[in-house]
This record gives C-alpha cells, structure tokens and sequence, in this order.
C-alpha cells in the first residue's frame, strides 16, 4: 500500500486564502480538506480548492516557454518550446527595442487579478514594472476595487486602509451589490462565510441584501430587497440624508467635514431614492435607522455598487454611513486590521496619488501609478506620439473580463510585440509572441501579504511549497527578475551605482526571505522560524480598534467630505438612471465553482446544471414574446452577443444578467479538453467608454441592452461552444 504523508496548504486561488489539509500519495494530492486548526479559515473550503490539484497536472498548462510561429502547416499560429535563456533575451531585447525606438510609454503592462494571489508578484512583481519607468500601467484594480481604493485614499489617507466589516461580532450585516455566499467575501476575507453567518443569527443578529438579483446571499438574508443597478448611490445618500435629518449623527471625534456633507446629502431625499432606485422610501429610511440603534452593525458594499456609473460616490456614502452611525472603529462594526506585515503602516504599498499625469488619448487621470484599463485599447490602437507598441501580460486575460474585450483583441493582435507570463495560451496571450509560464500555487511557498490586511480576524500564516517545483520550472519572481534585470542591462538604465545595486539586490532576494525580514522588524516580532514550527497559521486576535492613530493622512484625521466626490455629486443630481424605453439593465455574477475568466476547462467544477444563461424576468420575457430557453440576441451600444435565455423571479423586472468570465468561444485558443462551460462574454457588452467619473473604474454593472429573439440562422455562441482556455483574471 502506498505510504501517505499529510501536509498543510493554502489555497489562494480567492481571497479568503482558506487552509488546507492535504493527503498525499506517491507524488499526488489523494485528498483535500479544509484545516479546522486554522484560526482564520476554520476547516472551510469550497469546490475550487479541489482545483489546486487540477491546474497542476492541467495538460493544457504551459511547462517551458513558448514562441509563437505563424502561419504553421495548416496556415493557422503554432507554438514552439523554447528554452528560458532564450525566451528572457527574446523577451529583454524586444522590449528594449521599443522604449529606445518609440519611448517608455510605448511599452504598456496589464496585471491581472492572480498577481495580487502570489508572494512572488507582489515582492517581485511590482519591482519589475516600476523599472520600466511607463505610464501605461494597468491591472484588474480598475475594472474591480479602484472606488473602495480611492476613498480610502481621500478619507483616511491610504489605498489600503480599508475598514472590514467586524462580521464575528456584528449583530447588523447590510450588504450592498456584494455576494459573500458565492465568494467568501472580497475586500473583506471571510473563509466560512455560511458558517459566520450562522454564528451571528445564532446571536441574534440579522443580514440585510440590497441587489438587484435574489444572490445566493440574498437566499441567505433576513431580508433581501431588489434595487435597480446603478441607482444605489441614491440610496446611499437617501439613508445618510435620513441619519442627518433625523438628528441620529453620533461621529467620532477625529472626523472632519461631517457638515458639509450633511449640506451635499440634503437634496437626496428618500422618495428620490425610491423614484430611481424602485426600493421604498420607508425600507430607506428604517436602514438608516437600524444601522444607527443598533449597537454593532456593519454597512458593506462591494462589486456591484463599485462597477457602476457612480462607485466611488458608493463607496464613499458607505463610509460615511458607517461613521455617522458610530460604527468606525467599533468593535461588530468596521474595522481596520492589524497584520504581521504591515504593507501600510511600513511604506511597503504606497498611499495612491490621483492625477500625477494622465492617459494619452482621453486624459483620463492616473490613480496609484495606473491607467484606468477601459482605456487600454485607445492607447494601442491611436497614432501618434506615445502610441503603446509593445504590451507585458502577467496573469492576465483582459479580452474576456475588460469592458469591449472583442476591440482589445483586435488591438493586441496588431502590437509589434506582445509578451505574456502565464500558464496558458488564452484569448488574450494567444496574442503574444513569447509566454513564459511560472509555477503552480502547489510549487509555491506562500504569506499573504495583501489578504491578511483585508482579513475578519488578524493572523498570520506561512505555508512552504507543498511539491518542489521541476528542474527546468521558473517561479514566476525568478521569471520578473530575468526580465527586469536583462532588460535593464540593454536600456543602459543611468541610475547611481548605489540605487542600481540595491534593485539588483532586492530583485535577487527571494520571497520567502524577504517575508522573513519583514516579519522579524514589523511590530508583531513574528519570525519565519515560529511560522515554519506553527504551519497552521498563529492567531493574533479579532479586530481591535486602532483609530486615530492608523489614519495616514497628515493631520491624522479623517476627511469625510474629499472635493472630488462632492463635486461628482453634481453629476448624480444631474443623472436618470431609468433605462429609455424597450432597454434593460445589464448586471453580471459570479458562481462559487468560477474563478472569473479561468478554470472553465476543469471538469469538476464545471460539471453539474449549466450557469451559462442570460437571467431574465418572466414578465420582461412575455413582454418581448421570448420563450423561455431560447436563444436570444443581447445588444449594447458596444456590440451584440447571442446567449440562451432562463426564465426567474431571482432577478428584479427590467434587469438581465450574464455570468462573469465566459466567451472562450474563440479562434486560436488550442487546448486539449473541450469545455463544459459555453456562454458569450459579457464583455463583449460592457462599455469602455462609460467610467466612474472620479476613480476611472469600469462600469460592469446597469449596462443598457436590448433583448430581441434570435434571428434565423444566426450562431448562437452556445452552440459554438468548443474547446476552451483555462485562463487567468
Ligand atoms: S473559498 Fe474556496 S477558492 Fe477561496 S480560498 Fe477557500 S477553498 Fe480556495
């Protein structure tokens, strides 16, 4: 009988960085469950953990690097294995070539979502773009979070201090435009999320869902109420105007500008909430009471009041929701975590800047360094000075989940380099001329830097690589370093010999040991040694209050009334969120086995009832004469896509949803399993043109479409379903 050994993992494939007990048997994972002694998951995991395994033995994974030759036998692109050193000069003098012919800007990098799942790319990672010295920078930050970053930024002078919902102690849980049962929170890690929402019913404690779908969380409520997408910021504002009006204001001390918001907030009056947002005045108002009476109560909106017209006024009211109702800081309320590395409080992320330049064609303002994504293409496809040349893909497949994702692939295809570093030839890296593919998470020591700032409870874990990666095997930090350093060395970078040795250093350095540094001079006095010896994780304690003194705003006050959202309040008042006659709202959705645009080729977590559908309401459906099942055509200003239709009271009257993530039905993505998951890609509908005004963040949610039966003859993309990609973001 084969010998089995048990080991601790992690599984960081989503954020809730869940542990994990893993059986193991001649080289193989044999089983996978969650690890009750880890202080912050508790055993929990989902169906994708399972998954680990699988992208690991994935025989559509790339294992050397690849260089694409066109035009092979058949007239069709192949890819060739080539060796590391190669493909690094490849990679090195190609890009040099650009920035020496074209300028700096020339070169643009996107950095998908995974980045911020590995050590590697966050120690690593951003060291190599910063040493290209481009503006156009871009990353899934801005079709996501870039709202919650930027209030951050404005109110409590950071990008990352963001409060967390104290959700073990809460006796209050309102949700806004976020689905925890299917995701496990998001700018909020909370593994076992079922099962802490048990816990707090258990102490009499209830949870409120504001969306306009019936999300599993919505099934999970105490109280679920439909709002038309891209109204919530009326609401918002309705209940803060209530809290003001009602004289039930009860702030903190160190908060300033309370008055002036109180004065911004006075012409948002419950009915006009109810006029644009289709949920009663009354439900407004007895919300913004609930959250000041009761004693712990947490207000907490994600994705879908973050990827709409107005997210960063969502975000904002959010906030300041919060502080009114004496809820910042509390203890069952929102709170700031406390981490073994502080990436905030040490300087290790920066604290964003807005506006230091701005994009080329439409001047739209950077934030943190980066462009806003939506306008990625208009940089590649624009002549003149500046115009982008060459594109570095890391993790990344902006073609499925960036607004027009159809115009992006035409860009890509027409660069006169593009490189990729990832395991997969998918829609977007088809598009490369080299792919560098690093390691899986399994071959992988992993401490999570970005999700224990994020996290429910403080902890602190360090997991080693579960298998040793192969002899001829790149981690993805070994794989920056190359890049960076050769590429560098052929740009001549004039830097003082000091700074230059230190990069030199720095990029050197591997990741584990640099987490070993910081642990060891950060306040928690942890050492790499303790975490080795405690694998399941060491627990540092709920969240405790630590305000004013976190603030990192120069005055250490909170600034509750920043000028550039007030100004887009103007913009709001202005705004009808009504769709014109005939049209509807467009929202999307994530499923508990997708992880975004990848693993639609793992069979077990795309087996099981198709998720595919376009969501639609039965009295919408009737009006239209579309039957149930059908094949229907989906328009926006942007593009048309075919998509089967399912009948359902779970979605409010004049709103649509497609899934996130899908549309691998594409040319030129050759992969050896065929897929289980068909289904266009909503980003062949969202619209780049139209952004959150003060963040540039991507508008995913409240896109107008129309609904028409399918023509005669015309291929719906569920039937074109072929093979498909495993692809990352
Ligand atoms: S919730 Fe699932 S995908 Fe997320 S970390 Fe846990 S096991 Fe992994």
């Amino acid at each position: 009988m084969a010998k089995q050994v048990t080991r601790l993992g992690v599984c960081n494939l989503c954020e809730a960085i869940c542990g994990l007990r893993l059986t193991l048997e001649e080289g193989r994972i044999t089983s996978v469950r969650g690890n009750p002694d880890d202080p912050l998951s508790r055993g929990h995991i989902c169906p994708k953990a399972l998954a680990l395994q699988d992208i690991r033995e994935d025989p559509d994974r790339l294992r050397r690097p690849v260089r694409r030759v066109p035009g092979g036998t058949a007239g069709e692109d192949v890819w060739e294995e080539i060796g590391w050193d190669e493909a690094f000069d490849l990679i090195a003098d190609s890009l040099a070539r650009t920035v020496r012919e074209h300028g700096r800007d020339a070169l643009a990098v996107y950095l998908g979502n995974p980045n911020v799942h590995s050590l590697g790319a966050m120690t690593h990672g951003t060291a190599m773009v910063k040493s290209f010295r481009t503006r156009n920078t871009y990353s899934a930050t801005s079709v996501d979070q870039l709202p919650h970053q930027l209030v951050a930024h404005l109110m409590y002078g950071h990008q990352l201090l963001v409060p967390v919902p104290d959700i073990d102690r809460t006796q209050l849980f309102v949700v806004v435009g976020g689905n925890p049962m299917a995701s496990n929170g998001s700018l909020m890690t909370v593994p076992d999320f079922p099962g802490r929402l048990r816990e707090l019913r258990r102490r009499g404690g209830r949870m409120v869902v504001l969306d306009p779908r019936r999300t599993e969380t919505a099934k999970a409520a105490d109280e679920h109420h439909f709002v038309r997408p891209g109204s919530d910021a009326f609401v918002l504002l309705a209940m803060l105007h209530t809290v003001f009006a009602e004289g039930l204001a009860g702030p903190p001390e160190y908060v300033d500008g309370l008055d002036v918001v109180a004065a911004a907030v006075e012409p948002f009056t419950p009915e006009r909430a109810e006029a644009a947002s289709g949920l009663s005045a009354e439900v407004v108002r007895s919300l913004a009471r609930d959250l000041v009476a009761t004693e712990a109560a947490a207000l907490y909106g994600r994705l879908g009041v973050s990827t709409q017209e107005f997210g960063s006024v969502c975000q904002w009211a959010i906030q300041c929701l919060n502080i009114v109702a004496g809820n910042l800081d509390r203890e069952g309320g929102v709170m700031l975590t406390s981490p073994a590395v502080d990436a905030v409080g040490r300087g290790l992320i920066g604290k964003g800047h807005r506006d230091l330049w701005r994009s080329r064609v439409r001047k739209l303002p950077e934030f943190g360094g980066e462009l806003p994504t939506s306008t990625l293409a208009d940089e590649i496809l624009t002549p003149g000075e500046g115009q982008v040349r060459a594109v570095l893909t890391v993790a990344g497949n902006p073609v499925l989940s960036t607004p027009d994702g159809a115009r992006l692939d035409d860009a890509l295809a027409g660069l006169d380099f593009m490189a990729a570093v990832d395991l997969y030839v998918n829609e977007t890296t088809r598009h490369a001329d080299v792919i560098l593919p690093p390691t899986t998470a399994l071959e992988r020591d992993h401490y999570d830097l970005a999700f224990h700032v994020l996290a429910v409870r403080n902890t602190a874990r360090f997991t080693p690589a579960v298998f040793a990666k192969d002899k001829d095997a790149r981690h993805d930090w070994e794989i920056f370093r190359e890049i960076a350093l050769r590429t560098a060395k052929r740009l001549g970078v004039k830097q003082p010999w000091r700074k230059r040795l230190a990069f030199e250093a720095r990029m050197r350095l591997s990741p584990t040991r640099t987490i070993d540094l910081l642990l060891r001079t950060d306040r928690a006095r942890l050492s790499l040694r303790r975490l080795r010896r405690q694998p399941e994780g060491v627990d540092l304690g709920p969240l405790r209050s630590v305000l004013p003194g976190r603030l990192k705003t120069k005055d250490r006050r909170v600034h509750a009334a920043p000028p550039l959202i007030l100004d887009d309040l103007a913009r709001l008042d202005a705004a009808s969120v009504a769709p014109a006659e005939g049209q509807l709202l467009l929202i999307g959705r994530r499923h508990q086995r997708d992880c975004n645009s990848w693993m639609h080729n793992t069979e077990r977590l795309t087996k099981g009832r198709p998720r595919h559908h376009l969501l639609m309401h039965p009295d919408d459906l009737a009006e239209r004469g579309i039957a149930d099942g059908t094949a229907v055509a989906v328009t926006s200003r942007v593009g048309t896509v075919h998509a089967e239709v399912q009948s359902t009271d779970d979605i409010m009257r004049g709103v649509v949803s497609l899934p996130h993530g899908y549309g691998h039905q594409r040319e030129g993505v050759r992969l050896a399993r065929a897929s289980q998951v068909p289904g266009p890609s909503i980003n062949d509908l969202t619209d780049p043109a139209v952004l959150d005004v003060a963040s540039g963040n991507a508008v995913l949610n409240g896109v107008p479409v129309t609904v028409t039966p399918a023509e005669p003859g015309a291929a719906p993309a569920i039937e074109t379903a072929g093979r498909v990609a495993a692809t990352k973001d």
